[in-house]
C-alpha cells in the first residue's frame, strides 16, 4: 500500500509502497479516507528534539483519520466490515490502573499512532476495535478525520465551567478555534480569542469568538467583558511562554486555566502571585477523556450546534507532503486534509 514514511533519522517522510497490515485477533482493518494534519506531524517531519527523542524510524506517521472497516479480527464483536469510524490514537493497555479508574488519557504506557507505531497516513491501518469510534450518518469523512484535535479542543473546554462564563482562549491555531465554537455553543457569556496572526484570529471569529484580538489588546477585551473582574475560564492553547503568563493575569481570582498548549522548553511560573494568591484552578489536558470526551463530541454533532469545517483551509493528496508541512509552519493554514482513499 501506498504510506507516508518516517524512513530514517533525519528531516523530511518518504512516499512509499509499503506491506498493507496485517491484524491481530482484536483488531480491526481499516481503509483511509481522510487524514488530518497536525503540529506533531511536523515536529516529526522536522526531526526535532521532542521528535528525535520519542520515535523509533521506520514508521507510518499520521495520527488523525476517519475511513471504512475492511476487515475484523476473529475475537472482535461490536465492529463490522463496512462501518464508517474513526479512532482514538492513544492505545493504552486495557487492564492498566489507569484504564480501570476512568483516566486512560494519563496512562504512562500510552503508545500513539503515528508517533510510536505505524500511523494513518497510508491507505490501510490497524487498530484495535476497542479504540474504534463509529461516526453517524451525517458526519462526513472530512470531519471524522480531525476528531483527535477537536477531542482535544472539547476536552479542553468541556472540563470547565463554561454556561455564562467569559471565556478567554490564548492561541488560535485549529485547536483554539475550535474551542472557540465548543464555548459558544456552551452558552458562554463572551469568547474572547487571541492570536497574532491575522487569519488565525479570521478563522476563530469564523467559529464563533465574539472577539478576536492581538495579544496586546487582550486585556481590554476581557477588561471590558468582565467589569475589570478577568476572565472566568482561560484556555491555553498556543503553548507559548508569554501566552501562558498572560492566561494567568487574565483568569479572575478564583477562575479555571486549562493548559493544553505545550512548550517548547521549561519556563518559569511565578506560583505565588500568579497561582496561589489568585486561587487559580490548573486543568492539564491531555488528549481526550476515554470516553466522554469522544461521547460529549459526537453529541455536539448531532444536536448541530457545532460545526468545525470552517477551520479546514485546505485539501489536498498525501503526495503533496512537503506543502503542507510548509504551510503549517508558515501559519498560513487551519486546519490541512489529507484525500486518500
Ligand atoms: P498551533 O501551533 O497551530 O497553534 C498555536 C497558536 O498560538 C498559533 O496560531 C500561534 O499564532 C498562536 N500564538 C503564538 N504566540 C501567541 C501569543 N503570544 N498569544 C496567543 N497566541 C499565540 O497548534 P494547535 O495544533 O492548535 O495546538 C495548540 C497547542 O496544543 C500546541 O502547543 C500543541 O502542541 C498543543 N497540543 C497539546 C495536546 C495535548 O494533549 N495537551 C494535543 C495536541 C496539541
Ligand atoms: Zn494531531
Amino acid at each position: 500500500m501506498k504510506a507516508l514514511v518516517k524512513r530514517t533519522a533525519g528531516r523530511g517522510f518518504v512516499l512509499d509502497d509499503v506491506p498493507t497490515p496485517k491484524i491481530r485477533g482484536d483488531e480491526v482493518l481499516i481503509r483511509v479516507r481522510r487524514a488530518g494534519v497536525c503540529g506533531t506531524d511536523v515536529h516529526i517531519y522536522e526531526w526535532d528534539p521532542w521528535a528525535s527523542g520519542r520515535c523509533r524510524p521506520p514508521f507510518v506517521v499520521g495520527h488523525e483519520f476517519a475511513g471504512d472497516v475492511v476487515e475484523v479480527g476473529a475475537l472482535v464483536t461490536d465492529v463490522r466490515v463496512g462501518d464508517r469510524v474513526t479512532a482514538e490514537g492513544h492505545i493504552v493497555p486495557e487492564l492498566s490502573y489507569f484504564s480501570r479508574t476512568g483516566q486512560a488519557h494519563v496512562d504512562p504506557q500510552t503508545r500513539i499512532i503515528g508517533v510510536d507505531r505505524d500511523g494513518c497516513f497510508a491507505e490501510f491501518i490497524a487498530m484495535p476495535a476497542r479504540n474504534v469510534w463509529h461516526l453517524d450518518d451525517a458526519i462526513t469523512y472530512e470531519v471524522g478525520g480531525i476528531h483527535d484535535p477537536m477531542g482535544n479542543a472539547f476536552h479542553t473546554t468541556l472540563t470547565a465551567p463554561i454556561p455564562g462564563s467569559v471565556v478567554l482562549i490564548t492561541g488560535c491555531g485549529p485547536i483554539g478555534c475550535f474551542a472557540a465554537g465548543i464555548a459558544h455553543s456552551a452558552g458562554a457569556s463572551r469568547v474572547i480569542a487571541v492570536d497574532p496572526n491575522p487569519k488565525r484570529r479570521a478563522l476563530a471569529r469564523a467559529m464563533g469568538a465574539n472577539d478576536a484580538v492581538a495579544p496586546d489588546e487582550a486585556a481590554d477585551a476581557v477588561g471590558r467583558a468582565s467589569r475589570g473582574l478577568g476572565a472566568d475560564v482561560v484556555l491555553e492553547m498556543s503553548g507559548v511562554p508569554s501566552a501562558v503568563h498572560q492566561a494567568f493575569a487574565l483568569v479572575r481570582n478564583g477562575g479555571n486555566v486549562q493548559m493544553l498548549g505545550i512548550p517548547s522548553k521549561p519556563m518559569e511560573l511565578d506560583l505565588a502571585t500568579e497561582v496561589i494568591f489568585k486561587g487559580v484552578t490548573i486543568y492539564g489536558v491531555v488528549g481526550r477523556r476515554m470516553y466522554d470526551t469522544w461521547l460529549q463530541m459526537t453529541q455536539f454533532l448531532r444536536s448541530g450546534s457545532f460545526d468545525p469545517t470552517p477551520v479546514i483551509t485546505h485539501r489536498m493528496p498525501m503526495e503533496a507532503f512537503d506543502e503542507a508541512m510548509a504551510l503549517i509552519k508558515g501559519g498560513d493554514a487551519g486546519k490541512i486534509v489529507f484525500e486518500i482513499g
